[in-house]
Protein backbone atom coordinates (compact mmCIF):
# COMPACT_ATOMS: atom_id res chain seq x y z
CA UNK A 1 0.00 0.00 0.00
CA UNK A 2 1.41 3.57 -0.90
CA UNK A 3 2.16 5.64 2.13
CA UNK A 4 3.02 9.29 2.47
CA UNK A 5 6.10 11.01 3.55
CA UNK A 6 5.22 11.72 7.40
CA UNK A 7 5.47 15.72 6.62
CA UNK A 8 2.18 15.39 4.08
CA UNK A 9 0.58 12.29 6.88
CA UNK A 10 0.36 15.44 9.05
CA UNK A 11 -1.29 17.60 6.48
CA UNK A 12 -3.47 15.08 5.37
CA UNK A 13 -4.61 14.90 9.14
CA UNK A 14 -4.59 18.73 8.76
CA UNK A 15 -6.48 18.95 5.38
CA UNK A 16 -9.54 16.36 6.57
CA UNK A 17 -9.91 18.87 9.58
CA UNK A 18 -9.77 22.37 8.23
CA UNK A 19 -13.15 21.01 6.51
CA UNK A 20 -14.46 21.65 10.01
CA UNK A 21 -13.46 25.49 10.20
CA UNK A 22 -14.28 28.73 8.72
CA UNK A 23 -10.79 29.65 7.25
CA UNK A 24 -10.13 29.97 3.73
CA UNK A 25 -7.53 28.41 1.73
CA UNK A 26 -4.83 30.96 2.01
CA UNK A 27 -5.11 31.32 5.99
CA UNK A 28 -5.16 27.64 5.80
CA UNK A 29 -1.96 27.68 3.39
CA UNK A 30 -0.54 29.56 6.13
CA UNK A 31 -0.90 27.91 9.27
CA UNK A 32 -0.08 24.65 7.34
CA UNK A 33 3.39 25.71 5.81
CA UNK A 34 7.11 25.58 7.87
CA UNK A 35 7.84 29.23 8.25
CA UNK A 36 11.31 28.36 8.28
CA UNK A 37 13.79 25.54 7.88
CA UNK A 38 17.82 25.92 8.39
CA UNK A 39 19.81 22.82 7.34
CA UNK A 40 23.36 22.97 8.45
CA UNK A 41 26.57 20.92 7.74
CA UNK A 42 29.45 21.29 9.89
CA UNK A 43 32.50 19.25 11.07
CA UNK A 44 33.52 17.44 14.47
CA UNK A 45 36.51 15.83 15.12
CA UNK A 46 36.27 11.75 16.00
CA UNK A 47 38.07 10.98 19.19
CA UNK A 48 40.72 9.24 16.87
CA UNK A 49 41.23 12.47 15.43
CA UNK A 50 39.27 12.07 11.95
CA UNK A 51 37.04 14.83 10.63
CA UNK A 52 33.16 13.83 10.16
CA UNK A 53 30.69 16.12 8.09
CA UNK A 54 27.67 16.09 10.67
CA UNK A 55 23.95 16.74 9.32
CA UNK A 56 21.39 18.71 11.38
CA UNK A 57 18.07 20.96 10.73
CA UNK A 58 15.98 22.95 12.65
CA UNK A 59 12.28 23.66 11.90
CA UNK A 60 10.03 26.70 12.97
CA UNK A 61 7.16 25.61 12.03
CA UNK A 62 4.76 28.94 12.82
CA UNK A 63 5.66 32.05 14.34
CA UNK A 64 2.06 32.90 14.86
CA UNK A 65 3.59 32.76 18.85
CA UNK A 66 7.36 33.08 20.05
CA UNK A 67 8.99 31.92 20.90
CA UNK A 68 8.73 28.47 19.19
CA UNK A 69 9.24 25.26 21.00
CA UNK A 70 10.37 22.08 20.16
CA UNK A 71 12.52 18.95 20.83
CA UNK A 72 15.90 17.64 19.30
CA UNK A 73 16.11 14.46 18.11
CA UNK A 74 19.52 12.60 17.40
CA UNK A 75 18.74 9.70 15.57
CA UNK A 76 20.43 8.21 12.05
CA UNK A 77 16.85 8.50 10.82
CA UNK A 78 16.68 12.25 10.76
CA UNK A 79 15.87 13.96 8.08
CA UNK A 80 14.47 17.30 6.96
CA UNK A 81 10.37 15.52 6.02
CA UNK A 82 10.18 13.82 9.93
CA UNK A 83 12.07 17.19 11.20
CA UNK A 84 9.32 19.30 9.85
CA UNK A 85 6.32 16.90 10.09
CA UNK A 86 7.35 17.49 13.67
CA UNK A 87 7.84 21.01 13.71
CA UNK A 88 4.17 21.43 12.47
CA UNK A 89 2.98 18.51 15.26
CA UNK A 90 4.33 20.82 17.79
CA UNK A 91 1.84 24.01 16.44
CA UNK A 92 -0.57 21.95 16.64
CA UNK A 93 0.18 20.54 20.24
CA UNK A 94 0.99 23.66 21.83
CA UNK A 95 -2.71 24.56 20.76
CA UNK A 96 -4.13 21.66 21.85
CA UNK A 97 -3.11 22.14 25.37
CA UNK A 98 -3.08 26.08 25.06
CA UNK A 99 0.84 26.60 25.41
CA UNK A 100 1.26 30.08 24.07
CA UNK A 101 4.68 28.61 21.54
CA UNK A 102 4.89 28.18 18.17
CA UNK A 103 5.96 25.16 17.21
CA UNK A 104 9.73 23.88 16.24
CA UNK A 105 11.57 20.50 15.78
CA UNK A 106 15.29 20.21 15.80
CA UNK A 107 17.41 17.14 14.37
CA UNK A 108 21.32 15.75 13.75
CA UNK A 109 21.70 12.48 11.75
CA UNK A 110 23.31 10.79 14.02
CA UNK A 111 22.89 6.72 15.57
CA UNK A 112 24.14 7.68 19.28
CA UNK A 113 25.54 4.57 19.90
CA UNK A 114 28.28 5.02 17.32
CA UNK A 115 29.65 8.51 18.95
CA UNK A 116 31.62 8.51 22.62
CA UNK A 117 30.12 10.84 25.45
CA UNK A 118 32.64 13.72 24.58
CA UNK A 119 32.22 13.23 20.79
CA UNK A 120 28.22 13.53 21.31
CA UNK A 121 28.96 16.51 23.62
CA UNK A 122 31.26 18.11 20.83
CA UNK A 123 28.15 17.54 18.43
CA UNK A 124 25.91 19.47 20.87
CA UNK A 125 27.82 22.23 21.16
CA UNK A 126 28.60 23.11 17.60
CA UNK A 127 25.20 22.54 16.61
CA UNK A 128 24.20 24.85 18.94
CA UNK A 129 26.74 27.27 17.98
CA UNK A 130 25.23 26.89 14.23
CA UNK A 131 21.83 27.78 15.92
CA UNK A 132 23.17 30.54 17.89
CA UNK A 133 24.55 32.01 14.62
CA UNK A 134 21.32 32.08 12.46
CA UNK A 135 19.33 33.20 15.18
CA UNK A 136 17.46 29.93 15.82
CA UNK A 137 17.84 29.65 19.70
CA UNK A 138 17.13 32.04 22.10
CA UNK A 139 14.64 32.69 25.57
CA UNK A 140 12.00 34.52 23.21
CA UNK A 141 12.70 33.49 19.50
CA UNK A 142 12.98 29.56 19.50
CA UNK A 143 13.81 27.32 22.85
CA UNK A 144 14.73 23.70 22.61
CA UNK A 145 13.93 20.75 24.65
CA UNK A 146 14.42 16.75 24.65
CA UNK A 147 13.62 14.14 22.29
CA UNK A 148 14.15 11.04 20.89
CA UNK A 149 17.62 10.54 21.32
CA UNK A 150 18.24 13.34 23.84
CA UNK A 151 18.19 14.45 27.64
CA UNK A 152 18.72 16.59 30.16
CA UNK A 153 22.41 16.00 29.48
CA UNK A 154 22.32 17.39 26.23
CA UNK A 155 20.03 20.23 27.18
CA UNK A 156 22.97 21.56 29.74
CA UNK A 157 25.16 21.10 27.56
CA UNK A 158 23.41 23.78 24.97
CA UNK A 159 22.44 25.75 27.69
CA UNK A 160 25.88 26.11 28.73
CA UNK A 161 27.52 26.72 24.83
CA UNK A 162 24.56 29.38 24.65
CA UNK A 163 25.28 30.90 27.60
CA UNK A 164 29.12 31.48 26.70
CA UNK A 165 28.37 33.14 23.90
CA UNK A 166 25.05 35.19 25.68
CA UNK A 167 25.07 37.60 28.20
CA UNK A 168 21.39 37.11 28.81
CA UNK A 169 19.43 37.74 32.28
CA UNK A 170 17.57 35.21 30.74
CA UNK A 171 19.91 32.29 29.57
CA UNK A 172 18.02 29.66 31.48
CA UNK A 173 15.13 29.90 29.30
CA UNK A 174 16.82 29.23 26.46
CA UNK A 175 16.39 25.72 26.59
CA UNK A 176 14.39 23.16 28.97
CA UNK A 177 14.36 19.66 30.02
CA UNK A 178 17.59 21.06 31.46
CA UNK A 179 19.52 19.43 34.89
CA UNK A 180 17.95 20.95 38.03
CA UNK A 181 20.74 22.26 38.85
CA UNK A 182 21.20 24.27 35.55
CA UNK A 183 17.69 25.65 35.81
CA UNK A 184 15.53 22.67 35.20
CA UNK A 185 11.93 21.58 37.15
CA UNK A 186 10.86 18.72 39.08
CA UNK A 187 8.88 16.42 37.27
CA UNK A 188 10.09 17.44 33.60
CA UNK A 189 11.62 14.18 33.28
CA UNK A 190 8.67 11.92 33.50
CA UNK A 191 5.94 14.52 32.09
CA UNK A 192 5.52 12.94 28.97
CA UNK A 193 4.71 9.98 30.17
CA UNK A 194 2.63 11.05 32.97
CA UNK A 195 0.92 13.13 30.42
CA UNK A 196 -0.10 10.06 28.77
CA UNK A 197 -1.29 8.27 31.84
CA UNK A 198 -3.85 11.28 32.49
CA UNK A 199 -4.88 11.10 28.42
CA UNK A 200 -5.51 7.63 28.75
CA UNK A 201 -7.33 8.09 32.29
CA UNK A 202 -9.49 10.68 30.83
CA UNK A 203 -10.20 8.49 28.17
CA UNK A 204 -10.80 5.25 29.73
CA UNK A 205 -13.55 7.26 32.38
CA UNK A 206 -15.88 8.00 29.14
CA UNK A 207 -18.78 5.20 29.62
CA UNK A 208 -20.13 5.37 26.26
CA UNK A 209 -16.66 5.07 24.69
CA UNK A 210 -15.82 2.66 26.98
CA UNK A 211 -19.32 0.26 26.05
CA UNK A 212 -18.75 0.94 22.32
CA UNK A 213 -15.49 -0.87 22.78
CA UNK A 214 -16.72 -3.40 25.24
CA UNK A 215 -14.40 -2.41 27.94
CA UNK A 216 -15.11 -1.79 31.61
CA UNK A 217 -14.83 2.31 32.89
CA UNK A 218 -11.53 3.16 33.82
CA UNK A 219 -7.35 2.26 34.10
CA UNK A 220 -7.76 -0.39 36.92
CA UNK A 221 -7.63 -4.32 35.25
CA UNK A 222 -7.09 -3.01 31.54
CA UNK A 223 -3.97 -5.15 29.77
CA UNK A 224 -1.47 -3.01 27.56
CA UNK A 225 1.52 -3.01 25.59
CA UNK A 226 4.61 -0.68 24.78
CA UNK A 227 6.25 -0.57 22.23
CA UNK A 228 10.02 1.43 23.28
CA UNK A 229 10.88 1.21 26.74
CA UNK A 230 12.72 4.83 26.32
CA UNK A 231 11.55 8.14 28.66
CA UNK A 232 7.98 8.30 27.23
CA UNK A 233 7.41 4.58 26.97
CA UNK A 234 9.37 3.95 30.71
CA UNK A 235 7.25 6.36 32.52
CA UNK A 236 3.88 6.04 30.56
CA UNK A 237 3.91 2.48 31.60
CA UNK A 238 5.10 3.22 35.22
CA UNK A 239 1.73 5.20 35.84
CA UNK A 240 -0.03 2.67 33.74
CA UNK A 241 1.02 -0.27 36.23
CA UNK A 242 0.34 2.20 39.61
CA UNK A 243 -3.11 2.78 38.45
CA UNK A 244 -3.54 -0.96 38.26
CA UNK A 245 -3.37 -1.62 34.47
CA UNK A 246 -1.32 -4.93 33.88
CA UNK A 247 1.64 -4.73 30.95
CA UNK A 248 1.47 -7.90 28.85
CA UNK A 249 4.10 -7.49 26.21
CA UNK A 250 6.83 -5.34 25.75
CA UNK A 251 8.68 -3.98 22.15
CA UNK A 252 12.55 -2.60 21.62
CA UNK A 253 15.32 -2.79 19.24
CA UNK A 254 16.59 -6.23 20.20
CA UNK A 255 13.21 -7.78 19.85
CA UNK A 256 9.26 -8.43 21.50
CA UNK A 257 8.37 -10.44 24.86
CA UNK A 258 4.90 -11.51 25.47
CA UNK A 259 3.57 -12.63 29.38
CA UNK A 260 -0.10 -12.54 30.01
CA UNK A 261 0.55 -12.86 33.63
CA UNK A 262 2.19 -9.22 33.31
CA UNK A 263 5.60 -8.11 33.40
CA UNK A 264 7.53 -6.69 35.87
CA UNK A 265 8.53 -3.27 34.72
CA UNK A 266 11.55 -2.43 37.00
CA UNK A 267 12.60 -5.74 36.80
CA UNK A 268 12.60 -5.88 33.35
CA UNK A 269 14.66 -2.10 32.83
CA UNK A 270 17.01 -3.77 35.78
CA UNK A 271 17.74 -6.96 33.70
CA UNK A 272 18.15 -4.77 30.10
CA UNK A 273 20.81 -2.47 31.81
CA UNK A 274 22.57 -5.59 32.56
CA UNK A 275 22.38 -7.78 29.78
CA UNK A 276 21.80 -5.51 26.64
CA UNK A 277 18.21 -6.65 25.75
CA UNK A 278 14.47 -7.20 27.35
CA UNK A 279 14.98 -11.33 25.45
CA UNK A 280 14.96 -14.42 28.44
CA UNK A 281 13.38 -12.23 31.03
CA UNK A 282 11.48 -14.16 34.21
CA UNK A 283 8.75 -16.08 32.44
CA UNK A 284 8.07 -13.95 29.36
CA UNK A 285 8.12 -15.50 25.58
CA UNK A 286 10.04 -14.52 22.91
CA UNK A 287 8.46 -13.03 20.15
CA UNK A 288 9.51 -13.72 16.25
CA UNK A 289 9.93 -9.82 15.96
CA UNK A 290 9.74 -7.12 17.67
CA UNK A 291 7.05 -5.46 15.52
CA UNK A 292 4.79 -8.72 16.32
CA UNK A 293 4.04 -7.34 20.11
CA UNK A 294 2.32 -4.48 18.41
CA UNK A 295 -0.22 -7.23 17.15
CA UNK A 296 -0.65 -8.39 20.80
CA UNK A 297 -4.16 -9.20 22.46
CA UNK A 298 -4.41 -6.28 24.77
CA UNK A 299 -6.86 -3.59 25.66
CA UNK A 300 -4.01 -0.29 25.23
CA UNK A 301 -1.29 -0.33 22.80
CA UNK A 302 1.02 2.63 23.33
CA UNK A 303 3.41 3.18 20.58
CA UNK A 304 6.03 5.08 22.15
CA UNK A 305 8.97 4.62 20.12
CA UNK A 306 9.64 6.43 16.49
CA UNK A 307 7.15 7.50 13.45
CA UNK A 308 5.29 5.20 11.07
CA UNK A 309 5.11 1.97 13.21
CA UNK A 310 1.33 1.17 12.46
CA UNK A 311 1.28 1.41 8.90
CA UNK A 312 -1.13 -0.17 5.88
CA UNK A 313 0.62 -3.12 6.40
CA UNK A 314 0.05 -4.07 9.85
CA UNK A 315 -2.89 -2.27 10.94
CA UNK A 316 -5.62 -4.29 10.21
CA UNK A 317 -3.61 -7.20 12.13
CA UNK A 318 -3.67 -4.66 15.68
CA UNK A 319 -6.07 -6.14 18.14
CA UNK A 320 -5.44 -3.60 20.58
CA UNK A 321 -9.08 -1.20 21.21
CA UNK A 322 -7.33 1.14 22.14
CA UNK A 323 -4.22 3.05 20.25
CA UNK A 324 -2.35 5.43 23.00
CA UNK A 325 -0.14 7.21 20.51
CA UNK A 326 2.71 8.20 23.02
CA UNK A 327 5.31 8.43 20.56
CA UNK A 328 4.65 11.39 17.71
CA UNK A 329 3.18 10.05 14.27
CA UNK A 330 3.14 6.14 15.43
CA UNK A 331 0.25 5.60 13.39
CA UNK A 332 0.25 6.14 9.24
CA UNK A 333 -3.44 8.38 7.69
CA UNK A 334 -3.73 4.51 6.01
CA UNK A 335 -3.43 3.22 9.07
CA UNK A 336 -5.17 5.32 11.14
CA UNK A 337 -8.67 4.96 8.57
CA UNK A 338 -8.16 0.86 9.11
CA UNK A 339 -8.22 1.03 12.60
CA UNK A 340 -11.01 3.65 12.94
CA UNK A 341 -13.32 1.16 10.36
CA UNK A 342 -12.59 -1.52 12.97
CA UNK A 343 -13.87 0.88 15.75
CA UNK A 344 -10.60 1.41 17.92
CA UNK A 345 -10.58 4.54 20.08
CA UNK A 346 -7.08 6.37 18.59
CA UNK A 347 -5.95 9.02 21.18
CA UNK A 348 -3.93 11.11 19.32
CA UNK A 349 -0.19 11.99 19.63
CA UNK A 350 -0.78 15.96 18.74
CA UNK A 351 -3.24 15.52 22.68
CA UNK A 352 -1.73 12.23 23.83
CA UNK A 353 2.36 12.70 24.37
CA UNK A 354 1.91 16.91 25.26
CA UNK A 355 2.42 16.22 28.42
CA UNK A 356 6.47 17.22 27.83
CA UNK A 357 5.74 20.56 26.03
CA UNK A 358 3.09 21.70 29.25
CA UNK A 359 6.30 20.92 31.68
CA UNK A 360 8.90 22.69 29.37
CA UNK A 361 6.38 25.09 29.63
CA UNK A 362 6.43 25.58 33.46
CA UNK A 363 10.19 25.25 33.52
CA UNK A 364 10.34 28.57 30.99
CA UNK A 365 8.17 30.15 32.84
CA UNK A 366 9.70 29.46 35.86
CA UNK A 367 13.12 30.24 34.37
CA UNK A 368 11.81 33.86 33.19
CA UNK A 369 10.89 34.43 36.58
CA UNK A 370 13.99 33.60 38.29
CA UNK A 371 12.16 31.77 41.04
CA UNK A 372 11.41 28.15 41.83
CA UNK A 373 7.61 27.06 42.42
CA UNK A 374 6.27 27.19 45.93
CA UNK A 375 9.02 29.16 47.12
CA UNK A 376 7.27 32.09 48.17
CA UNK A 377 3.58 30.33 49.49
CA UNK A 378 4.88 26.67 50.97
CA UNK A 379 5.74 27.61 54.13
CA UNK A 380 2.69 30.43 54.53
CA UNK A 381 -0.06 27.55 53.38
CA UNK A 382 1.37 25.41 55.64
CA UNK A 383 0.56 27.90 58.26
CA UNK A 384 -2.41 29.07 57.21
CA UNK A 385 -3.16 25.30 57.09
CA UNK A 386 -1.96 24.50 60.59
CA UNK A 387 -4.20 27.31 61.81
CA UNK A 388 -7.72 25.90 60.46
CA UNK A 389 -6.37 22.48 61.45
CA UNK A 390 -6.27 24.09 64.91
CA UNK A 391 -9.70 25.84 65.08
CA UNK A 392 -11.14 22.55 63.65
CA UNK A 393 -9.79 20.91 67.01
CA UNK A 394 -10.92 23.60 69.47
CA UNK A 395 -14.60 23.43 67.58
CA UNK A 396 -15.04 19.36 67.18
CA UNK A 397 -13.03 18.62 70.20
CA UNK A 398 -10.96 16.28 68.24
CA UNK A 399 -7.33 15.97 68.19
CA UNK A 400 -4.97 15.46 65.09
CA UNK A 401 -1.97 13.55 65.77
CA UNK A 402 1.47 15.14 64.82
CA UNK A 403 1.88 12.60 61.82
CA UNK A 404 -1.93 13.52 60.57
CA UNK A 405 -1.16 17.41 61.32
CA UNK A 406 1.56 16.95 59.07
CA UNK A 407 0.14 15.57 56.09
CA UNK A 408 -3.12 17.30 56.30
CA UNK A 409 -1.14 20.71 56.61
CA UNK A 410 1.42 20.16 53.60
CA UNK A 411 1.93 23.17 51.59
CA UNK A 412 2.79 22.21 47.82
CA UNK A 413 6.36 21.65 46.49
CA UNK A 414 7.48 22.62 43.23
CA UNK A 415 7.01 18.81 41.98
CA UNK A 416 3.27 19.23 43.82
CA UNK A 417 2.49 22.19 41.48
CA UNK A 418 3.94 20.93 38.13
CA UNK A 419 2.28 17.43 38.65
CA UNK A 420 -1.29 19.55 39.35
CA UNK A 421 -1.11 22.28 36.32
CA UNK A 422 -0.10 18.82 33.85
CA UNK A 423 -3.04 17.09 35.58
CA UNK A 424 -5.30 20.09 34.55
CA UNK A 425 -4.21 20.54 31.44
CA UNK A 426 -4.17 17.17 30.26
CA UNK A 427 -7.94 16.98 31.52
CA UNK A 428 -9.03 20.70 30.14
CA UNK A 429 -7.70 19.65 26.32
CA UNK A 430 -9.43 16.25 26.75
CA UNK A 431 -12.57 17.76 27.46
CA UNK A 432 -11.74 20.76 24.61
CA UNK A 433 -11.46 17.90 22.12
CA UNK A 434 -14.28 15.85 23.30
CA UNK A 435 -16.99 18.48 23.26
CA UNK A 436 -15.74 19.29 19.70
CA UNK A 437 -15.85 15.81 18.36
CA UNK A 438 -19.59 15.72 19.61
CA UNK A 439 -20.24 18.64 18.26
CA UNK A 440 -19.37 17.89 14.65
CA UNK A 441 -20.69 14.11 15.28
CA UNK A 442 -17.12 12.56 14.39
CA UNK A 443 -16.03 9.39 15.88
CA UNK A 444 -12.34 10.52 15.61
CA UNK A 445 -10.59 12.46 18.21
CA UNK A 446 -7.70 13.59 16.10
CA UNK A 447 -9.71 15.10 13.52
CA UNK A 448 -11.65 17.01 16.47
CA UNK A 449 -8.08 17.65 18.06
CA UNK A 450 -6.77 19.16 14.66
CA UNK A 451 -9.85 21.23 14.77
CA UNK A 452 -9.13 23.08 17.86
CA UNK A 453 -5.78 23.85 16.76
CA UNK A 454 -6.66 25.26 13.67
CA UNK A 455 -9.01 27.44 15.04
CA UNK A 456 -6.66 28.57 17.74
CA UNK A 457 -3.92 29.37 15.67
CA UNK A 458 -6.10 30.46 12.37
CA UNK A 459 -7.73 33.32 15.15
CA UNK A 460 -4.12 34.63 16.06
CA UNK A 461 -3.08 34.91 11.73
CA UNK A 462 -6.39 36.71 11.59
CA UNK A 463 -5.64 39.37 14.44
CA UNK A 464 -2.19 39.85 12.83
CA UNK A 465 -3.95 41.78 9.88
CA UNK A 466 -1.94 40.06 7.33
CA UNK A 467 -5.53 39.26 5.21
CA UNK A 468 -6.88 43.21 4.71
P1 LIG B 1 14.00 7.55 23.97
O1 LIG B 1 15.17 7.66 23.09
O2 LIG B 1 14.14 7.82 25.42
O3 LIG B 1 13.31 6.09 23.84
C1 LIG B 1 12.88 5.50 22.66
C2 LIG B 1 12.98 3.99 22.82
O4 LIG B 1 12.41 3.36 21.67
C3 LIG B 1 14.41 3.49 22.95
O5 LIG B 1 14.52 2.68 24.10
C4 LIG B 1 14.64 2.71 21.65
O6 LIG B 1 15.53 1.63 21.82
C5 LIG B 1 13.23 2.25 21.33
N1 LIG B 1 13.02 1.89 19.92
C6 LIG B 1 13.51 2.49 18.81
N2 LIG B 1 13.08 1.88 17.70
C7 LIG B 1 12.30 0.86 18.10
C8 LIG B 1 11.57 -0.15 17.43
N3 LIG B 1 11.55 -0.23 16.10
N4 LIG B 1 10.85 -1.02 18.17
C9 LIG B 1 10.85 -0.97 19.52
N5 LIG B 1 11.53 -0.03 20.21
C10 LIG B 1 12.24 0.86 19.52
O7 LIG B 1 12.92 8.52 23.28
P2 LIG B 1 11.65 9.19 23.97
O8 LIG B 1 12.05 10.55 24.44
O9 LIG B 1 11.01 8.23 24.90
O10 LIG B 1 10.73 9.41 22.68
C11 LIG B 1 9.91 8.39 22.16
C12 LIG B 1 8.82 9.01 21.29
O11 LIG B 1 8.07 9.94 22.06
C13 LIG B 1 9.34 9.79 20.08
O12 LIG B 1 8.41 9.64 19.02
C14 LIG B 1 9.32 11.22 20.56
O13 LIG B 1 9.22 12.15 19.50
C15 LIG B 1 8.07 11.21 21.40
N6 LIG B 1 8.01 12.29 22.40
C16 LIG B 1 8.98 12.43 23.34
C17 LIG B 1 8.88 13.47 24.27
C18 LIG B 1 9.87 13.63 25.40
O14 LIG B 1 9.62 14.46 26.28
N7 LIG B 1 10.94 12.88 25.44
C19 LIG B 1 7.81 14.38 24.20
C20 LIG B 1 6.83 14.18 23.23
C21 LIG B 1 6.94 13.14 22.32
Amino acid sequence: MAEYKFYEQVNKNFDKAAKYTRFDQGLLNQIKVCNTIYHVTFPIRRDDGRIEVIEGWRVEHSHHKTPTKGGIRYSHKVDEDETMALAALMSYKCAIVDVPFGGAKGGVKISTRQYSETEIERITRRYTYELIKKGFIGPGVDVPAPDYGTGAREMGWILDTYRQMHDDLNAEASVTGKPIQQGGIRGRTEATGRGVYFGIREACAVKEDMDELGLDVGVEGKTFVVQGLGNVGYHASLYMIEAGAKLVGIAEIEGGIYDPEGIDLKGIVEYRKETGSIIGFGNTKELASNKDALELDCDILIPAALESQITGDNAANIKAKIIAEAANGPTTADAHDILKDRGALILPDSYLNAGGVVVSYFEWLKNIQHVRYGRINKRFDESSLKKILKEIENVSGKKFTEKEMENLSHGAEEYDLVDSGLEETMINAYQQISEIRNEHGLNDLRTAAFINAINKIGIMYEQMGIFP
